[in-house]
């Protein structure tokens, strides 16, 4: 089997290791804080001190961080992992970022001589934990049909998008949709519960309608149940609501809802609830006057 080495462990590449290790793969772990790679060591996987130390034997490098700055470190910083892998080596780019931050990794990836997939997943903690994760893959065709195997072992399916940069592409737009639908349905709910209607029952007339959509069933649950522990960090989905207005504005539009979205989630990372779920969104507006 190939050797596999993983760079990240927080809620996400921890399930991603987990799964990797359930399917036997041999697995090297690599996090910037140790204490999480530790606890992968007792599970079965190897541990690595940098980046580039992981990436020295393995056939595929997969990278799961915060955001484009955590990815350059991971890579191209000075012990990275581009200055460790060997010529051929498959590299994939599983977190939320850019499309020009990834593009931009394809192109050294190709410098190194390596096979470069752009491969941002849905699904969160729970989808990672039990390898049912969904990939979008950006990049050569036959690199994705040969990276299939270990994809296959942390999801429940990947779709091949086109070029370096769809999968990213298509992820942001993704989020920013799930941004906005969580921002409304928690000015929504604020309205519900300062307007004294009947909030279980006008909650359950919008999750039976039309707006009940998965994203916003969930959000439901959360926000009524005032249950913030972490599934997806408020502020990380501020970063993609921000690369998604950047992205749109480089194909000349605006993003106007994902915008006012953007701003109603750094209103809550500003009140302090940054490091919790991004369901606390709607604590803000709670607290808000009348
Ligand atoms: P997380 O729990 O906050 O973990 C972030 C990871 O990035 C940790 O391993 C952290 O290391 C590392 N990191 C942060 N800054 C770094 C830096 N400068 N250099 C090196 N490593 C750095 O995030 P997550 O929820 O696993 O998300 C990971 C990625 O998947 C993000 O791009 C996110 O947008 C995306 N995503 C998340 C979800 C979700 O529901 N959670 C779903 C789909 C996609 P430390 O442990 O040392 O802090």
């Amino acid at each position: 089997m190939q050797r596999i080495a993983l760079l990240g462990l927080g809620t996400m590449g921890t399930g991603m290791a987990r799964s990797l290790l359930r399917a036997d793969w041999p697995l090297t772990v690599w996090n910037r804080s140790r204490e999480r790679a530790e606890a992968l060591a007792v599970e079965g996987a190897s541990t690595a001190d940098t980046p580039q130390a992981a990436s020295q034997s393995a056939d595929v490098v997969i990278s799961m961080v915060a955001d484009d700055e955590a990815s350059r470190h991971v890579w191209s910083g000075e012990t990275g992992a581009l200055s460790g892998v060997r010529t051929g080596t498959t590299l994939i780019e599983a977190s939320t970022l850019s499309p020009a931050w990834v593009r931009e990794l394809a192109a050294m990836a190709a410098e190194r001589g390596c096979h470069f997939l752009d491969a941002p997943v849905t699904g969160s903690k729970p989808q990672a934990a039990a390898g049912e994760l969904l990939f979008l893959v950006g990049g050569e065709q036959e690199t994705f049909e040969r990276a299939l195997p270990v994809l296959r072992a942390m999801s429940r399916d990947a779709i091949y998008l086109g070029p370096n940069g769809s999968g990213a592409l298509l992820k942001l737009i993704n989020n920013f949709l799930c941004g906005v639908q969580a921002a409304a349905f928690a000015e929504a709910l604020s309205l519900i519960e300062k307007s004294g209607l009947d909030r279980e029952q006008a909650v359950a007339m919008l999750l039976n309608g039309a707006p009940g959509s998965p994203l916003v069933k969930v959000m439901a649950s959360r926000m009524t149940a005032h249950d913030y522990s972490v599934n997806f960090v408020l502020e990380l989905m501020q970063k993609d609501l921000t690369y998604a207005v950047a992205e749109a504005e480089r194909h000349g539009m605006t993003l106007n809802t994902a915008s006012t979205a953007k701003r109603l989630f750094e209103q809550a990372s500003q009140a302090g609830y940054g490091k919790q779920d991004f369901s606390a969104v709607i604590e803000p507006m709670r607290s808000a006057e009348d």
